[in-house]
């Protein structure tokens, strides 16, 4: 059996971490305890990340007393651990979602999707179901051999109640078709999409506990529905609350003087990075 607690850290190399990524990633240091953790580096986005915040987390988070047991730069089982390096798993992920005929090629631009999107109720609008193909959504319709530069959208079943229990929030529910709307798993610029990448590295690194900000709630929801979609059994899920500054602002990776590397050269120590007030 896999380590109950095995758990990751993911960081996304496009900015300096900061405070709110500390908390996050010690607590999941925490939660794994001794079993395996692991770094993978999110850097499905080649044009925006840079391999010097790869050093500079690395970095920060040895200051902190954070240790991993497996990643880019200590090799392990499950190597690759950088996204960009995993494209063959996720191609096969999406090729399996395709037979499964849970995903569709869907065309439009995100600025159709907004035209389209009534009352839009959260930060992101829910794509709407008038968008869908017309036809040829299920076992029907003939099955692609590549995603072939279009975006796919995973089709949620509207109205289903996706319920989880948080280790750290306890139950949590979303709605599919009313907190998020079909989503996209393969990008046009012929990257996997997030909610695919981290669904297929989770598993395939047998990922017990995913620890992280609570920002992806509703994100969790929708990789619920992969795992189902693939017939895997999901991980456990425990979502961290957000740091936010002095005005009540959540912490970008932008924030100025919130970078543990300013805070480090401000003399500040690791304990108060972690627990005291911003
Ligand atoms: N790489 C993501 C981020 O930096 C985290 C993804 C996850 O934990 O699932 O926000």
């Amino acid at each position: 059996m896999a380590d109950v607690n095995r758990g990751r850290l993911a960081p996304t190399p496009t900015g300096l971490l900061h405070v709110g990524h500390a908390r996050t990633f010690a607590i999941a240091a925490e939660r794994a305890g001794g079993a395996g953790l692991v770094m993978r580096i999110e850097d499905l986005d080649r044009g925006r990340c840079r391999e010097e915040f790869v050093e500079a987390a690395f970095d920060d988070l040895r200051w902190l007393g954070i240790e991993w047991t497996e990643g880019p730069d200590l090799g392990g089982p499950h190597a690759p651990y950088r996204q960009s390096q995993r494209t063959d798993w996720y191609l096969e992920v999406w090729r399996r979602l395709e037979q499964a005929a849970a995903i569709y090629p869907s065309p439009h631009s995100r600025r159709d999707v907004e035209a389209a999107a009534t009352a839009p109720h959260s930060a992101e609008p829910i794509f709407p179901t008038a968008l869908r193909p017309a036809s040829g959504l299920g076992a029907g319709r003939e099955r692609a051999a590549d995603p072939g530069g279009v975006a796919w959208r995973f089709l949620v079943p509207d109205g289903r109640v996706i319920e989880f229990e948080d280790g750290i929030r306890g139950t949590v529910r979303r709605t599919a078709g009313i907190d998020f709307g079909d989503f996209v798993i393969w990008r046009r610029d012929d990257l996997a999409a997030y909610e695919l990448a981290v669904v297929a590295d989770d598993q395939a690194m047998q990922i017990a506990e995913v620890v992280r900000g609570e920002d992806l709630l509703t994100s969790t929801a929708r990789q619920i529905l992969l795992y189902e979609a693939l017939g895997w059994k999901p991980p456990n899920w425990a979502h961290t609350p957000l740091v936010c500054d002095a005005a009540g602002e959540r912490l970008a990776k932008r924030t100025a003087g919130l970078a543990i590397r300013d805070l480090r050269a401000a003399g500040r120590s690791p304990a108060e990075l972690l627990t005291g007030p911003t």
